[in-house]
């Protein structure tokens, strides 16, 4: 099978199906797997390879059954960026327009964050749900955000590790299995996927984004789900906090009719794209009309106190984000130059938040909350020298001198102010 690939072969179901297992059961080593990832690497593989993969990987450990919880069950998922705090939005919002969420996420990787860390800075808030208190939590209030277990798609996680240590990520096959073996198993009918392009997203240009979303959207259609996909801007980070706190901060925020407008911007086109695939509504503009009346009228905001309180938060620390972590020392960054800023570096910041102490260096460290970067500008904003771009939140093991060389380097200002540029990049409807 590793010759048939590295030659440009196409491997049936069944050897697929065998190759899997195999390793799941610790029968494939992995120095074999490894060769196996690197030839599809080079070779790719046809759309039939890719929707097997997905399947066996699906098919590899347990599923989410909400089939006994009435209603719709919908689902987001988002390659990964640096502030995208959606999902802290857009889950209680889709379950205040009467969807079902149950929603399961991971954990910082990279220089992007990870939902369950952000949540986790909420004290008391557990992520780590047995499958049964998921299902339960769904039935009761509509709206889950848990950790995704090592039951679901095992396969995925082994095949994830291995493909971390051996320049494997970047492939398209391999990261459409991945994520849609996940999904598949999450127990939603429709799932909307914000493919994140730019400097701080795994797909940097308009055509490799748009190539992954068309690929994501084509295999889990096929595979039964209604899917469908936004690529959405992620040269700068979304919103103006990177951080655990700072996110769940300026989550609530925006759940509270105030906020950044991308990050509202954002989750509302998500949202209204999930209300039209499951034909709640017919037409963009009523889509959104409708989740802009479930923020203003505070349904949304509701509905995400009932989801930190079941899952056992502080409700005191969201009704006074003030008492959520923080940081015991702020460190501000200054503009060199007065001007307009026409560039702020994702991946840059991300990396700083992580020095800070948001994010880990080697698996299991543990993470500061209250750490991370606040962005004072953002592109197309005025910046005069001398006054703050950005405050660096230092966590209690912060490598500060790193970090603020990563934030002065990110921030790009010129005399004229860049050309407008839109947030929501394109539209991959269900075929
Ligand atoms: N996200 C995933 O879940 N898997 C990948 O391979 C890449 C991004």
């Amino acid at each position: 099978m590793i010759e048939k690939k590295r030659d440009g072969g196409e491997l049936s179901p069944e050897e697929l199906r065998w190759l899997i297992q195999g390793y799941v059961a610790g029968e494939v080593p992995d120095y074999q797997m490894a060769a196996f990832l690197m030839a599809v690497y080079f070779q790719g593989m046809s759309q039939a390879e890719t929707v097997t993969l997905t399947r066996v990987m699906a098919e590899s450990g347990d599923r989410v059954d909400l089939s006994a919880v009435p209603g719709t069950k919908v689902d987001k998922h988002s390659t990964g960026g640096v502030g995208d705090t959606v999902t802290l939005v857009l889950v209680p919002l889709l379950g205040a327009a009467g969807l079902v969420c149950a929603k399961l996420s991971g954990r910082a990787l990279g220089h992007t964050g990870g939902t369950i860390d952000k949540l986790e800075a909420i004290p008391g808030l557990r992520t780590e749900l047995p499958l049964a208190q998921v299902i339960r939590q769904a039935q009761e209030i509509g709206v889950v955000i848990a950790d995704h277990t090592g039951e679901l798609a095992p396969a995925d996680r082994l095949l994830y590790e291995l493909r971390d240590v051996t320049a494997t990520v970047p492939s398209l096959p391999l990261i459409v299995s991945s994520i849609l073996s996940k999904k598949l198993v999450g127990g939603a009918d429709a799932i909307v996927l914000d493919v994140k392009c730019g400097a701080g997203a795994f797909m940097p240009t308009l055509d490799a984004a748009r190539e992954l979303a068309r690929t994501l959207v084509e295999v889990g259609n096929a595979l039964g789900k209604k899917f469908s996909a936004l690529i959405t801007a992620m040269d700068q980070p979304l919103g103006n906090m990177v951080g655990n706190a700072l996110e769940v901060k300026q989550a609530i925020a925006v759940l509270r009719g105030e906020g950044p407008a991308d990050l509202r911007e954002v989750t509302l086109a998500l949202g209204a794209e999930l209300l039209l695939l499951v034909g709640e509504e017919a037409e963009p503009g009523a889509a959104r009309r409708r989740l802009e009346g479930l923020i203003e009228g505070g349904a949304a905001w509701k509905k995400f106190r009932q989801l930190v309180e079941a899952q056992g938060g502080d409700v005191r620390a969201i009704e006074d984000p003030q008492l959520l972590p923080r940081a015991g020392a702020v460190e501000e960054v200054l503009a060199p130059a007065s001007g307009y800023v026409v560039g702020v570096d994702a991946r840059r910041i991300g990396m700083a938040a992580g020095l800070l102490g948001a994010g880990r260096e080697v698996k299991g460290q543990p993470i500061d909350p209250a750490a991370g970067v606040e962005l004072l500008a953002k592109v197309g904003g005025e910046a005069e020298a001398g006054a703050p771009l950005a405050r660096l939140h230092l966590g209690a093991n912060a490598n500060l001198p790193a970090a603020k060389n990563l934030v002065e380097e990110a921030f790009r200002i010129a005399p004229q102010p860049p050309p407008p540029s839109p947030l929501v990049l394109d539209r991959i409807p269900p075929p």
